[in-house]
């Protein structure tokens, strides 16, 4: 039987870890800069929670859940987004206690049933960044800025936001109508899953990628002129802010997102090259979703980001990561007395915090140096007959082929700091 990985999965393998590293430090020392605190929540939930917190309308909901009953026959869902459960927790654990806004991100798996592609799988990874509690347009800002400095931090260049506000359930209804009547005589003209979103979810009908019907949702009314005072007010000032920082941006009228929770800013971030299929990262506001999902009417906005899209893009930049650590020595010995030394000497490295590789195959000096190379270790100390008898250790600097003897006892010495003597 030869086992496979199951499809749109795959395994992150020693040499893929340097981005991985990289990009999750990175992220991490961002959301830190802007003061945001760690949270983890479960890989799943009660499905329940997905099919209100997201909606039963989506896409997600409608067909990408990994959802299978448990040995009890309760209903779970592997977490297709991080945002539920986040608000879960923060209902659940009363962190609306804590003084507001909460600001937290996390970083970590989430699963969809899709059709696989680049940049596409079932498990993926996202950066999720939410501030709870506060319903001042800075704050839409403040979350945009650090998905901004996320990709800046990683070294991705041609950065633009798209920005649009969905309305809240003071306007969107009457959003809804106009845009539902203008379709209405031009039913002919989209695809069949358009058709279906007109009866169940209007808005999508905006988003659909298909030709014909995405050159029809350029000419559809557009949400700006429907929005209410507070809708209205809110979006403007999110954009005078954006104006007095001078980044790229669009107000994109077509970009309502996927979820059903936003309310007022929807945001994403484009990477110059990857386009619109392939927004780095998408977000909004969510002011209904916290009261919806049991806790107390919270205001509320986040945006999660594709670790795997972060990755690719760097890639199409041609932008490396910093190498992951390297040994910085490796232990090679000649002999069964030398083997017992080295062994002992290895050990003592590696208490003094030493980043130490060694073979223990006993294939000859030169298979071993050959190993060394491999693994890019600064310098290696040979232990063979002689140096046992004479307790000393020989030790080749690999940079440029200079070896030294050193007396066994001060070793560990000569060789902390990574750099042979
Ligand atoms: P898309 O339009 O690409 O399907 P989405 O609107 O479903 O994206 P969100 O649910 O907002 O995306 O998720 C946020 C980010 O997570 C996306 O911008 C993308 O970077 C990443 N993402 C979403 N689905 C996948 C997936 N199946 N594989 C890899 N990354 C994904
Ligand atoms: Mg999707």
């Amino acid at each position: 039987m030869n086992y496979r990985a199951p499809r749109g999965t795959y395994d992150i393998l020693p040499e893929d870890q340097a981005y991985w590293r990289f990009v999750t430090e990175q992220t991490r020392q961002v959301c830190e800069l802007y003061g945001y605190e760690q949270i983890d929540v479960p890989v799943f939930e009660q499905t329940a929670l997905f099919e209100r917190g997201v909606g039963e309308t989506t896409d997600i909901v409608e067909k990408e859940m990994y959802t299978f009953l448990d040995r009890s026959d309760e209903s779970m869902t592997l977490r297709p987004e991080f945002t539920a459960g986040i608000c879960r927790a923060y209902a659940e654990r009363k962190l609306h206690g804590r003084p507001q806004p909460l600001r937290l991100y996390t970083i970590g798996p989430a699963f969809r049933y899709e059709r696989p592609q680049a940049g596409r799988y079932r498990q993926f990874h996202q950066v999720d960044v939410e501030v709870l509690g506060s319903q001042d347009p800075a704050i839409d800002l403040e979350v945009m800025q650090v998905a901004w400095q996320i990709y800046e931090a990683v070294g991705i260049k041609g950065l633009s936001f798209q920005v649009n506000s969905t309305g809240c359930p003071a306007c969107r209804p009457g959003y809804i109508q106009t845009l539902k009547s203008w379709y209405e005589q031009r039913l002919d003209g989209i695809c069949g899953d358009c058709r279906r979103r007109y009866g169940q979810n209007p808005l999508r009908l905006l988003d659909c990628k298909k030709e014909a019907c995405s050159a029809m949702a350029d000419e559809a009314p557009r949400i700006a002129k429907s929005l209410c005072n507070d809708c209205d007010d809110h979006f403007g000032r999110l954009r005078s802010y954006l104006d007095a920082l001078d980044r790229p941006y669009e107000v994109n009228h077509r970009m309502v997102r996927g979820f059903d929770y936003y309310t007022k800013t929807v945001f994403e971030v484009w990477a110059e090259g990857i386009g619109a299929q392939n927004a780095v990262c998408g977000g909004g506001r969510y002011d209904g979703l916290i009261g919806m999902v049991g806790g107390p009417e919270t205001p509320a906005i986040g945006f999660a980001s594709g670790i795997e899209r972060i990755i690719l893009t760097m890639k199409q930049e041609g932008i490396e990561p910093p190498d992951t650590p390297k040994p910085s020595v490796f232990v090679a010995y000649l002999g069964a007395e030398a083997k017992k030394a080295a062994v002992l000497l290895a050990q003592e490295l590696r208490t003094a915090g030493i980043r130490t590789a060694a073979l223990w195959e006993d294939r000859s000096l030169k298979a071993q140096m050959k190993q060394a190379d491999r693994l890019g270790a600064g310098c290696v100390l040979i232990i063979g007959e002689d140096e046992v008898k004479d307790g000393v250790v020989t030790v080749r600097r690999m940079a440029d082929s200079t070896q030294a003897t050193v007396p066994r006892a001060d070793v560990v010495e000569a060789v902390s700091g990574g750099d042979a003597p």
